[in-house]
């Protein structure tokens, strides 16, 4: 794809920081809209020191359609990649309304603003809660989709609506990406994942824990009908992930409609495996017990990873190894990550 100017919404965050690493490195200009409501501009700095050049950066809320506009005015963007969101499953069980407004509003507004200034071309972060509790595994794109949380129906809201938006208007093309379970960080070290407060998600937290800001991890549950008991994840490296977006803005060229496309590696690692293979990295034991089940978990999701393959023609390369080696490595050097 020749060089273009792409607007990254939630460009701060953890994923999107990643990918605008991506985009700047292979020659594109990079607009940045975020509130940093869950980043900080850090981020954005270590991006321009890594890359060696600068994301042009907006603090808009998408909730804001008159500061989004005058960001569409201010810049020739060709193509869109949304990130911006709410993204905490537990919260948003607590503050439903709150997570509606934030993920459904703000990407309306971007729709509106969007084809107001004529672009067409989007991709989108959507989740593998999108499948709930699967069926059957490896899950491909066709399976049945449900969600058991707030921010799962907003995903799902969010993937209908863009659904209805190109059936409506065949400019429209737009690329759903269902993550499966991000983890690691840049190689430098010098940008990863920050969570706020006491992580939910595992890498994050078995990484605390051999940092000693937590003690113990806890392993939901060792009675699955799993080989070693606990559930199995599908872990993809941020890295890798990032360029799934490169490779899906490519893909808006050969495509019509709306998309949906699977991002993991395609093998699913149990959660004694990911503490086996973190241990590896930091070099020491990550103290763990296993404990009771956490209420909503299911056993065992992981990808299908045909359709990206021949959509995007991308693929992941880096492994589990790979993963812990380039979050410890972020966690080692950004200990309070980036309040350090
Ligand atoms: P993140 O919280 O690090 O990044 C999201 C960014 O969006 C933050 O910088 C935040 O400040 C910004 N933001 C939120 N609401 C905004 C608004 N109304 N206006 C402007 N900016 C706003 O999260 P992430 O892990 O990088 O996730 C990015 C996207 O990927 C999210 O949509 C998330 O739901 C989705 N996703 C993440 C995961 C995961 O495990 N990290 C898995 C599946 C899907
Ligand atoms: N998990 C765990 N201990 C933790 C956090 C998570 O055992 O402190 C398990 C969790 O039960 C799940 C897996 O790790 O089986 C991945 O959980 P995570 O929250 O990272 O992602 P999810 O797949 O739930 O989105």
């Amino acid at each position: 794809m020749a060089a273009q100017t792409i607007l990254v919404t939630g460009g701060a965050g953890y994923i999107g920081s990643h990918t605008c690493v991506q985009l700047l490195a292979a020659g594109h200009d990079v607009v940045v809209v975020d509130n940093l409501s869950n980043s900080s501009t850090v981020a954005l700095d270590r991006v321009a020191d890594i890359a060696g050049r600068s994301v042009a950066f907006h603090e808009v809320d998408l909730r804001d359609r008159v500061a989004l506009a005058e960001v569409f005015d201010d810049h020739d963007v060709d193509r869109v990649v949304h990130f911006a969101g709410l993204k905490a499953v537990g919260e948003s069980v607590e503050i439903p309304v709150a997570y509606y407004d934030n993920n459904i509003v703000g990407t309306v507004n971007l729709l509106n603003a969007m084809a107001d200034h004529e672009v067409f071309d989007l991709v989108f972060s959507s989740s593998c809660t999108v499948y709930g509790e699967p069926e059957v595994v490896p899950i491909t794109e066709d399976a049945p989709i449900g969600a058991v949380s707030p921010y799962g129906r907003t995903k799902l809201y969010i993937e209908e609506l863009l659904r209805d938006a190109a059936a409506a208007d065949k400019r429209w093309r737009t690329v759903l990406l269902r993550y499966f379970n991000p983890v690691g960080a840049h190689p430098s070290g010098t940008i990863g994942e920050d969570p706020t407060g006491i992580p939910n998600n595992l890498m994050p937290y078995a990484m605390q824990v051999a940092i000693g800001r937590l003690e113990r991890l806890r392993v939901f549950g060792g009675d699955y009908d799993t080989p070693d008991g606990t559930c199995i994840r599908d872990y993809i490296h941020v890295v890798d992930l990032a360029d799934a977006h490169l490779a899906a803005l490519g893909a808006l060229d050969r495509i019509e409609g709306c998309e949906a496309v699977n991002v993991g590696t395609g093998t699913g690692s149990s959660v004694l495996e990911v503490v086996a293979a973190a241990s590896n990295a930091v070099g020491a034991d990550i103290p763990h017990d296993v404990v009771d089940r956490r209420p909503g978990d299911v056993p065992c999701v992981f990808a299908d990873t045909g359709r990206a393959e021949s959509l995007l023609r991308w693929s992941a390369r880096l492994d589990l190894a790979d993963m812990c080696r380039d979050h410890w490595n972020w966690q080692r050097q950004n200990p309070a990550g980036y309040g350090s």
